[in-house]
């Protein structure tokens, strides 16, 4: 595929230079935007798909150069979870990435990110503590610590996140605008397979039998949507509603079913436009995330 037209002079390389060393990719940075190029960001742990390319793509139209990290964030991981099992296949981002016509990949190893002395951690406060935060302790603080170090270390204009991860995006929202961080946050809509399942690096984990049901997530908040934009707006009716639809589905265990305010993430006292209904489950040792934006998408 060829790359998209940037909207500078400056033409994307052939092929993207890999950047392993943080201090490298902050000289690079730093030196593109001396030159007056503006830099989109797409952070991502890698085991890309077409729900990575939307937001890739969404950069390259929009800056004049395009880094994207592919870096499995241990500090995100609960000690039970998939870090050591995460998929890693670099050679196939690689080249994915190159077709997108990015500039810059940022590969660095872990110490690179965390060298033997680092101790800072950034604390998303009480909004990192609910829902994903509740089930996942400590994961948003890992979040936003290598999303502050990513974002010094490539000094975007813009930094892209997609809407299938919507609390990620609250709480990044949150760390630009707390700490005044010079970088526009720009939210990508969620990518989904034919079926509705949305796409992620962790549906590779789900055996056939899974993967025939897990659309059922998707099914079961649209349903709830649905029968907010028919008039109801009892945030319990549309959990339960969800939940019942869900509860048909034998194997889908339910972590949250949630109908929150896009901002404070806490329950209305009714649903309006612009809440979201946000849902997790586990199928068999796979968790699964979704949500729908209510009254935004047609159903
Ligand atoms: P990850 O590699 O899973 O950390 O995701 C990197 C970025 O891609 C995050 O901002 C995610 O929200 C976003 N992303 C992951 N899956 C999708 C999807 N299906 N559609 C849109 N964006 C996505």
């Amino acid at each position: 595929m060829a790359p998209s037209q940037p909207l500078s002079t400056s033409t994307p390389p052939a092929s993207p230079v890999v950047f392993e060393s943080a201090l490298a990719m902050q000289e690079q940075a730093i030196a593109w935007r001396h030159a007056g190029d503006d830099i989109g960001l797409v952070p991502t742990m890698g085991a890309l798909h077409a729900g990575h390319d939307s937001l890739v793509s969404r950069a390259r139209r929009e800056n004049q150069r395009v880094i994207v990290s592919v870096f499995v964030n241990p500090k995100q991981f609960g000690p039970h979870e998939d870090f050591e099992n995460y998929p890693r296949p670099f050679g196939q981002d690689r080249a994915r990435l190159e077709a997108l016509g990015v500039d810059a990949i940022f590969h660095p190893p872990v110490d690179q990110i965390y060298p033997p002395a680092f101790k800072t951690r950034v604390d998303p406060g009480p909004l990192g503590e609910v829902l994903e935060g509740k089930s996942r302790p400590g994961h948003f603080g890992g979040v936003l610590t290598v999303v502050l170090k990513l974002l010094n270390l490539t000094q975007p204009k813009r930094a892209y996140f997609g809407q299938k991860d919507f609390q990620q995006v609250v709480l990044v929202r949150q760390l630009v605008r707390d700490l005044a961080l010079p970088v526009r946050i720009v939210v990508a809509p969620t990518v989904r397979e034919p079926d509705g399942l949305a796409m992620s690096s962790r549906n590779a984990y789900l055996d056939p039998a899974q993967r025939q049901l897990a659309p059922i997530v998707r099914q079961a908040v649209t349903e709830a949507a649905r029968a907010f934009t028919e008039g109801e707006t009892d945030p319990a009716n549309l959990e339960r509603l969800t939940r019942e639809r869900l509860a048909g589905a034998p194997g889908v265990e339910i972590d949250y079913v949630a109908v929150v305010d896009e901002t404070t993430l806490s329950r209305p006292q009714r649903a309006v436009p612009g809440g979201v209904l946000a849902v997790a489950v586990k199928l068999g040792s796979t968790r699964l995330i979704d949500n729908v934006v209510l009254g935004a998408e047609r159903l």
